[in-house]
């Protein structure tokens, strides 16, 4: 028995495979598309098709599953949205004229972070695909990433700290993520929200390569040209990966990737996921959708370039002073001169996706109906200009109207090359205007005017031959002809050719006649031609001119965006906010801007916060429902937009500049995570006593919540003395345990503030109003009957509160000894530490029996040499003995 022998067909198939492992192959064949093996099955199961089996010249039989052409775009679409990259390969020759097999390549692969297709695309939001650089073992400086769009060609570098890396990520937001094989730093899997992670070999990401690669791309000499440093490296690398994986995907190149933006840090605001979420800057908790939201509020963009911007202006707030006020000057004029404001929005209205419009020109895939609404967008912007120019420059809008192009030459040469409104596709509907072209005039003429064309050649002939009743006419059998009667046969001329007989007339053709013929039939193929290569010429001076439209699109998004914030300041009456380099946090009136607007105006209950040095930790109290969460998130959203460059809502603020911000919310508000809740809170929770500094604002909500009472309210409290003692950072903890009320005695800087409750009658009426003092109870109970907790319940609850408050009053005192005691010794050492007040001896005198296990083993805790991660352990250790 021989083996079996593969086809020829079947070999091709296997050599590109091979050489496309990662993506799913779509094997041109006439007018299909074939996967086969396991693309087969994999596409059977995802797309619903049957699954066939090809006989491969032997025994073995091969899964087949093929797809209409016509149907590719929408498969592929399909494919891609579930996370996979497929391979388009196509016959690369006529198979009319090929010799044996036709030779196949794959032209392009698409995958969720490299695609151009409108529908594989948001237009508010960009689509990076990232490579991320671990440092090379020689000590290199931090993690490279680079970020790049192809729809749009921006390409970001920056390097960053371990630490930092998933906050870069949670702003990129990557639908899909390179990193080397076996590299140490994996970014945590939840910042990667359905991003396709891919490995890469290690040696992709070398940076002497790279530096080559990206000199290459740039046609520069050196790199210090793009802004890119000694220190880079990591970045440099990681952008050589990425750009040798952009060309694998488009082996026709990325020439509209634009030059590389380094990013700083220290520039922008890192956020991790967690703020990001909770503060529901763009994504909701309650799912994906936009909905009450903080760029839902403000997102008053009218083109999609400006979504983007204000998207990741909000998701990377400024911490430069002078870059914020710039930004809030801009706002400030576009806010005060209403009418410039209306025009520069209106005029903006029409500008349709102009960064990847151009993207797709210089990737030579603008559609004609896409590069005339490229062209319709350019026209407009001398009037986006005149509007602008209204506001003699303010703040940052002087230095983005200095790099102003309006690219009049290429709205020129595309409104007068398009037809008004060209077909989406080159083909039967006229693409090219009259009378840019006289071969392609002449065509049409021929084309369109064969009548007149043939009376012409009728009333030359009849002149010619004397005859005033010969016809020119035309059938599908002989095509044009002469047609002449009987009685005026003897006139016909030599050079007349007899080609059928009538019973009254004779037919004739001559060779000027067969030559138009010719010409009419081949018109409409030339003139598919000419149409192509006149569209085609367009596009690629339209794509060559890709750096001055990126420029252009870059500064209308920012007018857009601007404006945005102007007009949403306007409508929702927000006041501009004073930044400060001090450490103050001073708002008065202050709302949260997404809250206010679910229900009717006036409803909301303003709230003044201030923070300041001597006052910079509050504990919030109040019952559930009071509106603690409310007010922590509005002040952690009005500093957040205040930096954006936002006006913000309340009647006035003055912002001392944060360098971070850190949002976190307890366990049981928070249950989306599969793993232990508890542990991932109190890992949060440790990433914040890690990295915040001085210049933090730390919103903590109902920390603590995920394990028991006594647990929490410990780790509550060690958390805020921490952040008190040793960070010194603005701090706000709201808290339904009011035993951390007493706090406030023990530490300086505490100050207690509580959301009011009225109690009416047995009701209770939630006034929303922040005040002085901590809540004297919890009102768990009221809440319960409100809820509808049935009455005996609720008579049997307050029993059990009454027993419980006679007995419980131990645990803080006895926190409150264990503690003072720990930070006394810590004293001594100086350092951060404040004076603090003498702790209550009256409050010792509450411990009649032996202190618990617990609290020994906790005043033996030094937390200055404490990991986080053997404080975890701690804390496990210590719930473990208290349960005993
Ligand atoms: P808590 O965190 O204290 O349980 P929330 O902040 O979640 O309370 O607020 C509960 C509800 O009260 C909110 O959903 C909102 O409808 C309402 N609320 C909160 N703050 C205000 C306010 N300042 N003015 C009006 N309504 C408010
Ligand atoms: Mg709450």
């Amino acid at each position: 028995m021989t083996a079996p022998v593969a086809t020829p067909l079947m070999q091709q198939y296997r050599e590109i495979k091979a050489r496309h492992q990662s993506a799913i192959l779509f094997f041109r064949m006439g007018d299909f598309y074939e996967m086969f093996y396991e693309d087969a099955e994999t596409a059977a199961r995802v797309l619903g098709l049957t699954l066939t089996a090809r006989n491969n010249g032997g025994a073995a039989e091969v899964p087949l599953a093929g797809i209409p052409v016509k149907a590719g775009p929408e498969y592929l679409r399909r494919l891609v949205q579930q996370g996979y990259r497929v391979a388009i390969c196509e016959q690369v020759e006529d198979p009319r004229v090929a010799k044996g097999i036709v030779r196949r390549e794959v032209v392009e692969t698409v995958s969720p972070g490299v695609a151009f297709a409108d529908d594989l695309l948001d237009g508010a939001r960009n689509n990076f695909v990232v490579a991320v650089a671990t440092p090379a073992r020689s000590g290199g400086a931090g993690i490279g990433v680079a970020a790049a769009d192809v729809s749009t060609g921006e390409l970001r570098l920056c390097t960053t700290s371990p630490a930092e890396l998933d906050a870069v990520l949670a702003r990129l937001a990557p639908r899909e993520l390179l990193v080397a094989r076996g590299s140490a730093t994996s970014p945590r899997g939840s910042e990667l929200d359905g991003a396709l992670v891919t490995e890469r070999e290690a040696w992709e990401f070398d940076e002497a390569m790279a530096r080559d690669e990206l000199a290459r791309q740039f046609a520069v000499r050196g790199l210090d040209g793009l802004g890119i440093e000694q220190d880079d490296g990591a970045a440099v690398g990681a952008a050589g990966a990425l750009l040798r994986y952009l060309k694998e995907m488009q082996p026709a190149g990325v020439p509209h990737l634009a030059r590389p933006v380094v990013e700083r840090t220290g520039d922008v605001m890192p956020l991790d996921e967690m703020t990001r979420r909770n503060l529901e800057l763009v994504d909701s908790l309650r799912g994906a959708d936009a909905e009450g939201t903080l760029l839902a509020v403000l997102d008053r963009t009218t083109t999609p370039m400006g979504a983007r911007l204000l998207r990741q202006w909000l998701l990377a707030p400024l911490v430069n002073r002078a870059a914020i006020e710039a930004r809030l000057d801009a706002v400030a004029a576009l806010l005060a001169d209403a009418s410039a404001r209306g025009a520069l929005r209106d005029a903006l209205d029409g500008v349709r996706d102009v960064e990847r419009l151009g993207g797709k020109a210089a990737a030579g895939r603008a559609t004609p109906r896409e590069l005339a609404a490229l062209g319709a967008s350019l026209a407009r912007l001398p009037e986006v200009k005149r509007a602008t120019d209204r506001l003699n420059g303010a703040g940052s809008l002087g230095r983005l109207m200095q790099q102003w192009d309006d690219c009049a030459e290429l709205a020129m040469a595309v409104t007068r090359t398009l037809v008004e409104r060209p077909p989406l596709q080159l083909g039967d509907e006229a693409t090219i205007a009259a009378g840019v072209d006289a071969e392609l005039d002449e065509l049409r003429a021929l084309r369109d005017g064969s009548k007149d064309a043939i009376a012409a050649i009728q009333a030359e002939e009849r002149t010619r031959t004397g005859i005033p009743s010969l016809k020119v006419g035309f059938n599908k059998v002989f095509g044009y002809f002469i047609e002449v009667t009987n009685a005026n046969r003897d006139l016909v001329p030599a050079d007349y050719q007899r080609r059928q007989t009538l019973t009254g007339a004779e037919r004739f053709v001559t060779p000027a006649l067969k030559a138009y013929e010719e010409k009419v039939l081949t018109a409409a193929e030339r003139i598919e031609g000419c149409e192509r290569r006149l569209f085609e010429a367009l596009r690629a001076q339209v794509g060559g001119a890709i750096a001055r439209l990126q420029c252009v699109a870059r500064i209308v998004a920012e007018l857009d965006a601007l404006a945005a914030l102007a007009d949403v300041a306007a409508r929702e009456g927000y006041a501009r906010p004073t930044l400060t380099d001090g450490f103050d946090l001073d708002i008065t009136g202050g709302r949260h801007p997404v809250v206010e607007r679910m229900m009717p105006r006036d409803k909301f209950i303003p709230n003044d916060v201030r923070l300041t040095d001597d006052a910079r930790v509050v504990i919030l109290t109040g019952p559930n429902m009071a509106g603690k969460s409310t007010i922590l998130r509005q002040v952690g959203l009005i500093v957040l937009m205040a930096q954006a460059g936002s006006f913000v809502p309340a009647s006035a603020a003055t912002i001392g500049v944060c360098d971070r911000v850190f949002t976190r919310v307890g366990a049981s508000d928070n249950l989306v995570r599969g793993q232990s809740t508890f542990m991932v809170e109190m890992a949060e929770t440790s990433a914040i006593l890690h990295t915040a500094t001085r210049r933090s604002l730390v919103l903590l909500d109902e920390i603590g919540r995920g394990t028991s009472t006594y647990d929490g309210v410990s780790i509550a409290w060690a958390v805020s003395e921490h952040l008190h003692e040793r960070i010194g950072c603005k701090t706000i903890f709201a808290t339904h345990y009011h035993e951390l009320v007493q706090l406030a005695d023990e530490l300086v800087a505490v100050r207690n503030y509580n959301v009011g409750v009225r109690e009416v009658g047995d009701q209770i009426l939630f006034l929303h109003r922040l005040q002085p003092g901590g809540a004297d109870r919890s009102y768990g109970i009221e809440v319960g009957r409100l809820a509808g907790l049935p009455a005996p319940v609720i008579e049997r609850a307050r029993q059990v509160l009454a027993l419980l408050e006679g007995e419980g009053a131990t645990l803080v005192p006895a926190l409150a000894s264990a503690l003072a005691g720990r930070a006394d010794q810590n004293g001594q050492k100086g350092g951060g530490v404040r004076a603090r007040k003498p702790a209550d001896a009256d409050q010792f005198a509450l411990f009649a029996a032996p202190p618990h296990a617990v609290v020994e083993a906790l005043r033996a805790v030094d937390i200055n040499t404490l990991t986080p991660l053997a404080a975890l352990q701690l804390v496990a250790e210590l719930a473990e003995r208290a349960r005993a």
